[in-house]
């Protein structure tokens, strides 16, 4: 099983961030981690010494938690849960707060074993844009620091397709990320969400984004050059050096349960989903009230198998056409006039048992997975 702990506290909130994170204050960082272990000891008693394979701290900002207070969740974790030694253990992280004098000594010498941090960008304009609250000086100091510490596992999140961004600073960003060395590169495009401040400031004309063509260049010239710098494009943002790869996501790819803990954290569980509320006082009622949740959605069938679809197309390896059948009971239609359509387009193709995204596929990857379950979904119709 994986865990995922969120930690919904952010020193401020970034223009372009959709997160469920609020203001933090030690106050209330230590109330939420007395919850925190509080749920972890009424799912462990439900559930039994689970084998954990990976652990998650994500957030908000997880690095604004003490030292101490990641101490107490490890050993809960410990305590409650088979933490498997071999344990992925990641800590998301924000540049300016890791520079703390001991921060990273301590939560490596705890057993964190991989630090994923919000770089972004390396151009000090588009981080102000972006309301972050740090400078890429920082954020270079960061991964020094993480290294004198010990981290041998690093992740660093950028962003392509920002207002103001041109392909050459784009690439010129990855140039200056390839330098620093990270065994791992999360590269997302920028997403409007709805009610943040860079939404609104693009929609009044305030700021523009870069035109489609740019923004697709973006995509497709960067990951090429990750490539050529021996980072695999094994996930539709996610880059590794060969045996780095996120264990935690590749979990959710595969569809490993996961149990979320914290304000606003999904779990999903032998076929059961359900969310924590997100505003700290109810999540706190349902701690209290214990693991019972008045809504439990039970995957059916064809919600599994259109997940099993769609998360597994968005990894390099792609949907393995043997496991479909096995799971489904029918070859996948992979002769069907859409699917014929997406090959000679060239954004999917056949390879090795799997069907899988091209790279010129995953830049369009919400359209072509749509059509894909299309397919699948009036193929079921008839079946029944
Ligand atoms: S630090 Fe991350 S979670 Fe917090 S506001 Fe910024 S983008 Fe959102």
């Amino acid at each position: 099983m994986l865990l995922y702990v969120h930690v919904p506290f952010c020193v401020r909130k970034c223009g372009y961030c959709a997160f469920h994170s609020g203001p933090f204050s030690q106050e209330a960082a230590k109330l939420y981690v007395r919850q925190i272990l509080l749920e972890m000891a009424g799912w462990g008693r439900v559930l039994g010494r689970v084998r954990l394979e990976s652990l998650y701290f994500g957030g908000g900002t997880p690095s604004l938690l003490e030292p101490g207070q990641i101490e107490a969740l490890l050993r809960a974790a410990d305590i409650w849960f088979d933490l498997s030694p071999r344990a992925e253990i990641t800590l998301e992280a924000n540049p300016d707060s890791v520079l703390l004098p001991g921060f990273l000594d301590s939560v490596r010498s705890l057993g964190v074993n991989r630090l994923s941090l919000g770089v972004q960008s390396l151009q000090d304009d588009l981080l102000a844009m972006l309301g972050r609250p740090h400078d890429s000086a920082q954020a270079r100091r960061a991964v020094h620091a993480a290294r004198a510490a010990g981290f041998t596992n690093l992740s660093l999140d950028l962003i392509w397709g920002l207002p103001g961004q041109t392909l050459d600073r784009w690439m010129n960003d990855l140039a200056g990320v390839v330098e620093l060395a990270p065994e791992h590169l999360s590269c997302y495009g920028l997403s409007l969400e709805e009610g943040t401040a860079l939404t609104r400031k693009v929609e009044a004309g305030a700021l523009v984004l870069p035109d489609e063509e740019i923004g697709a260049r973006m995509y497709l010239e960067g990951s090429e050059f990750l490539e050529s710098c021996g980072y695999a494009h094994y996930e539709i943002s996610s880059h590794a050096r060969p045996g780095r790869e996120s264990r935690h996501n590749q979990g959710y790819w595969a569809g490993l349960d996961y149990l979320g803990l914290g304000p606003a954290a999904v779990s999903t569980i032998e076929g059961r989903r359900w969310s924590n509320p997100s505003a700290f006082e109810e999540y706190a009622e349902v701690v209290a009230k214990g693991e019972a949740r008045d809504e439990v959605e039970v995957l059916s069938a064809l919600t599994r198998r259109q997940e099993m679809v769609m998360l597994t197309l968005r990894t390099g390896a792609g949907l393995d056409l043997e496991k479909f059948k096995a799971t489904t009971g029918t070859e996948f239609p992979w002769r069907h006039p859409a699917v014929e359509q997406l090959r000679s387009s060239g954004l999917v193709r056949l390879r090795a048992g799997h069907l899988q995204l091209t790279r010129k596929g995953m830049l369009v990857s919400n359209s072509v997975i749509e059509m894909v379950l299309g397919v699948l979904d009036r193929m079921h119709a008839d079946t029944v």
